[in-house]
């Protein structure tokens, strides 16, 4: 048998922690062949609320889940971790200030990327979920000096599973037509996911639609704006489908893309498409061997580019401010 892959999860006894536990213990993360440890990562005042889910996690009889632990302590949480996924974070409330929400969870990426750097494995793989997904990404990387840079990543496939479900819903496909559909830029309402470079069964899909009109004021935006809409339907945030991109994500960068297919993923730019170097930007990224890079040579018209400069020029403030802040 296998030796068992160690995945720590922070926010472990939340909502997107609830749906994500049980898909990553019955083999969906890293395949059917992978038996994982479960490290769990809470805030003190949440521990038995994850020492509950952790129970259940045993009543499934996972045949694949080793074991789970469960700490407060990021030292502990990330001993040896392979794969982290980082879904606990500060969220915005009522009348915080974007400096205050910095703030807030540079206090808990700055311990998380120390400890991260001081006791992961030397194949450490990390996904940021926890909003400012992206900021918080560079907040972690950039105290872990001695783990590549390339190992942090921020999470926009849901922002790309979204996208590929409103353009098969208007062209009456299915998802499984869709290609080469990529979110560029950070995971926020400035965001844009790219029609021009995606393909429908091998056609280029801005053409296939036909209508730039529905490309800016409904598609983008809807994509952009599709978090909004789920809490005011559901009364809560997404957690299943937030999970579910996780789980993509993590899959697609160990095991690799398909062939001839990108996905989306943010990672620390190397200055591609003009993005400065050291954002963790969204980009088009094929996987081949473990490691995400971005796709090149993919030419970018006036539109697009406006677009993409939007995003990352936002991404640009929130790493000013980080800096403002002592926090990078
Ligand atoms: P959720 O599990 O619903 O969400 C966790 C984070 O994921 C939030 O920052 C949320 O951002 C983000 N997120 C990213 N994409 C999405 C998406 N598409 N839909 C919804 N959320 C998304 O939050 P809960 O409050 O239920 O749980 C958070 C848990 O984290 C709590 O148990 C808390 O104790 C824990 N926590 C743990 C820490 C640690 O381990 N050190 C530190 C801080 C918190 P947004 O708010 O913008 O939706």
């Amino acid at each position: 048998t296998r030796t068992p892959v160690n995945v720590t999860v922070t926010g472990a006894a939340g909502q997107i922690g609830y749906a994500l536990l049980f898909r990553i213990a019955s083999g969906q993360l890293l395949g059917p062949d992978t038996p994982v440890r479960l490290r769990l990562l809470e805030i003190t005042p949440a521990l038995k609320a994850a020492e509950g889910t952790a129970m259940e996690l045993d009543d499934c009889a996972f045949p694949l889940l080793a074991g789970i632990d469960i700490s407060d302590d990021p030292r502990v949480a990330f001993d040896g971790a392979n794969v982290a996924l980082l879904v606990g974070a500060r969220p915005r409330t009522k009348g915080m200030e974007r400096g205050d929400l910095l703030e807030a969870n540079g206090g808990i990426f700055k311990p998380q990327g120390e400890a991260i750097n001081a006791v992961a494995a030397d194949d450490i793989r990390v996904l940021v979920v926890g909003n400012p997904a992206n900021t918080n990404a560079l907040i972690a990387q950039r105290h872990a000096p001695d783990v590549p840079a390339a190992r942090f990543t921020a999470m926009t496939r849901l922002d790309q599973n979204r996208a590929y479900s409103q353009l098969a819903k208007k062209l009456d496909v299915t998802v499984n037509d869709v290609k080469r559909l990529a979110i560029w830029g950070n995971h926020s309402a400035t965001q844009y996911p790219d029609l021009f470079h995606a393909e429908v069964n091998g056609k280029n899909a801005a053409e296939t639609v036909n209508d730039q009109k529905w490309i800016e004021a409904d598609f983008i935006p809807t994509v952009a704006k599709r978090g909004a809409a789920i809490i005011e339907a559901r009364g809560a945030s997404s957690a299943a489908s937030a999970a579910n991109a996780a789980i993509d994500h993590v899959h697609d960068w160990v095991n690799g893309t398909a062939e001839g297919d990108f996905v989306s993923a943010g990672v620390v730019s190397d200055g591609s498409y003009g993005v400065p170097a050291g954002l963790i930007s969204s980009f088009p990224v094929t996987s081949t061997g473990g490691d995400y890079e971005i796709v090149q040579g993919l030419a970018i018209d006036d539109f697009s580019r406006a677009r993409i400069d939007a995003s990352v020029a936002e991404l640009a403030e929130e790493r000013d401010a980080v800096q403002g802040l002592g926090l990078i």
